[in-house]
């Protein structure tokens, strides 16, 4: 039997500079350990996936390291090797998700109450640590009150705001951000290569783009495909498998909206159903597609999408079919039937009128043109 390890484990970064963004985050602390001016206890915060207890290891590692150098752990000595694997005795982590109650409490009063076994400095990581008990809160701000010398704590939260500001005004804080979309890809890029994956590039943009910013989901999904697919990964059998919907065919209902064509448009709904498509999914497609026309419309460009090149291609040619009004018109009609089609007990009915009425609002709108060249024509008349 392998050991197979996910990838999201095998490659998470083991020290500051592999750490894929934040480096506002991984830079501070790197210079807080060289300048030899250490907190007692920081909090990071923001989204789940994008490496917050990953930093937190780093640091640990770091400041315990015997041949650290330029503020970056060896991963070498016994405790990096330790507390990479997690078995270090002066390295602690709670899920404070999982961990609620009198465990907790007690948890961080001992972390406090013992000198560290073997190392300089005692680490007590709480992950989720917005979801402490109120007693457990009190028993930690006890602790940062006077806390002693060996002890530091790193708080992570995707909450921060449901922390004690008493907590968090004795944290030095840190806000990290999600990844963005490029550096999700050169993550998985390098992933691939070394795993011997081949994988296109619309397929990596694809399950960057399903990561939404978080690193660890990406690599999930990755794996995923890995185990569906095998070593070559191609777009068209990724999307079978994840079960996305083809860009595809957005452009084909734009156009349909486009020409006015609310026939065709029910009859490529109906096609799209019969096929399984989830009208959900479906609906929030179609209010991304919109989206992204009046995007590059407003800023006549696409680096604002997080789209592949070829796509970003496409939404360029697709824009220049409507104008801007219309896009925010179109918009306006999705959102305010957004609700009302989730909740409906009729929400095949609702939906096609709704298409049936996307088809007809650019006829008004060149209905209404017609009338304005008209009027102006009656006008100049008159003047005349
Ligand atoms: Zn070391």
């Amino acid at each position: 039997m392998t050991n197979y390890i996910v990838s999201a484990r095998k490659y998470r970064p083991q020290k500051f500079s592999e750490v894929v963004s934040q480096e506002f985050v991984t830079q501070t602390l790197k210079n807080a350990i060289l300048s030899k001016k250490i907190g007692h206890s920081y909090l990071l915060s923001g989204p789940r996936g994008i490496g917050k207890t990953t930093i937190a290891r780093i640091f640990a590692k770091a400041l315990n390291c015997i041949n650290s150098k330029e503020g970056e752990p060896c991963n070498v000595c016994e405790h990096c090797t330790e507390i990479t694997i997690g078995t270090h005795p002066d390295i602690f982590e709670l899920d404070a998700a999982s961990n609620r109650g009198i465990d907790d409490v007690r948890a961080i009063q001992d972390a406090a109450k013992f000198f560290p076994l073997k190392a300089k400095y005692k680490f007590f990581i709480v992950d989720e640590v917005h979801m402490l008990t109120p007693q457990a809160f009190n028993a930690m701000l006890k602790i940062l009150e006077e806390p002693p010398e060996y002890l530091i704590f790193i708080l992570a939260t995707t909450n921060p705001e449901k922390i004690p500001p008493t907590i968090i005004s004795r944290c030095q804080r840190f806000a990290l951000h999600r990844i963005n979309i490029n550096e999700i890809i050169g993550k998985l890029k390098e992933v691939a290569k070394a795993e011997k994956i081949k994988i296109d590039g619309e397929s990596l943009f694809r399950i960057a783009k399903l990561g939404d910013g978080a690193l660890r989901d990406a690599l999930g999904i990755f794996d995923l495909a890995v185990s569906y697919c095998g070593n070559v990964i191609k777009t068209d059998e990724l999307n079978q498998f994840l079960n996305l919907p083809d860009k595809e065919m957005y452009f084909d209902i734009s156009g349909f909206i486009y020409s006015g064509d609310s026939s065709l448009l029910i009859k490529y709904y109906a096609g799209l159903q019969d096929k399984g498509i989830d009208m959900q999914n479906f609906f929030a497609g179609i209010i991304e597609h919109f989206r992204n026309l009046l995007v590059v419309k407003t800023t006549s460009s696409p680096d604002l999408l997080d789209e592949s090149d070829i796509t970003k291609k496409r939404y360029v040619e697709e824009s220049s079919k409507f104008s801007q009004e219309q896009i925010l018109r179109i918009l306006k009609l999705l959102f305010d039937n957004e609700a009302k089609v989730k909740y409906s007990a009729n929400q095949l009915i609702l939906f096609e009128s709704l298409l049936v009425e996307l088809c007809r609002i650019n006829k008004d709108i060149v209905d209404i043109s017609v009338l304005i060249s008209e009027l102006e024509d009656i006008k100049k008349k008159n003047l005349n």
